[in-house]
């Protein structure tokens, strides 16, 4: 049996002049789990996952992704895919190009593009708005559509930095149950950043708790509601959304 995680961090930590990031960081992931880094504004989620995307190198400890040191890997080597709470489209660009951009850039073959990007329009339900540009969607399909460019890069890994924050309520809720579909359907490992308890509640296989840049609890919304191992963590996931 096949015990490696698919992703683990290992004692890591990173601080800029003296300023703290994160500490003592280690995580374990299992493959096709849905994970969510949670906590306050400040708590080191978005530095957690930047280190995992490569975007930022660690000053101690090692991250391994399907048993591949990566702690020093350029981003485009790790095998994974983004999608931040910005979108990030290009605005002169059609849905259909922002979707395809990255599989144009690694040249992938024209009708495997045109393949990957039906299959993609249609798991996010955006068939027949190929030639709309962004400034012609709503929030929800904007974000449906940088979730649609994450599928077709076909990474088993995604990162998600809080997704549905620039949605409203209904639209967030609307979205969350088609992010986890997605995960579900494709076996996807999935790191996803909130500061919303209710979100990770409702999405996650695997919460890890964060303060101050450091981890305060790590385990199911089950044992982290039932079971909470300090009074922040039982603040914190107690507290009303
Ligand atoms: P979160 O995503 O949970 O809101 P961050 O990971 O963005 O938190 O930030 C964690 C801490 O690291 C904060 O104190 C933040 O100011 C600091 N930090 C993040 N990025 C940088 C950076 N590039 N330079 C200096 N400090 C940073
Ligand atoms: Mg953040």
């Amino acid at each position: 049996m096949n015990t490696e995680p698919f992703v683990s961090f290992d004692n890591i930590a990173k601080r800029w002049n003296g300023q703290l990031g994160v500490e003592n960081i280690s995580i374990d992931i299992p493959e096709g789990a849905f994970v969510a880094l949670l906590g306050p504004s400040g708590c080191g989620k978005s530095t957690t996952l930047r280190l995992l995307a490569g975007l930022e190198i660690p000053d101690e400890g090692s991250i391994r992704i399907e048993g591949t040191d990566v702690t020093e890997m350029a981003p485009s080597a790790r095998n994974l895919s983004m999608v931040f709470q910005s979108y990030a489209l290009f605005p002169h660009l059609s849905v259909a190009e922002n979707v395809m951009f990255g599989m144009k850039v690694r040249k992938v073959p024209k009708d495997e593009r045109l393949k990957k990007l039906e299959n993609a329009l249609r798991i996010t339900g955006l068939l027949g708005y190929e030639e709309r540009k962004p400034g012609e969607l709503s929030g929800g399909q904007r974000q449906r559509v940088a979730l649609a460019r994450a599928i077709v890069a076909g990474q088993p890994l995604c990162l998600m930095d809080e997704p549905l924050s620039n949605l409203d309520a209904k639209l967030r809720h609307s979205v969350r149950k088609d992010i986890k579909k997605l995960q579900k359907d494709l076996g996807m490992t999935v790191v996803y950043v909130t500061h919303d308890q209710t979100e990770a509640m409702s999405m996650a296989d695997l919460i890890i708790l964060m303060k101050d840049g450091h981890i305060m609890q790590a385990g199911t919304p089950q044992e982290l509601y039932n079971i909470p191992q300090n009074t922040f963590a039982a603040e914190f996931i107690g507290a009303p959304p």
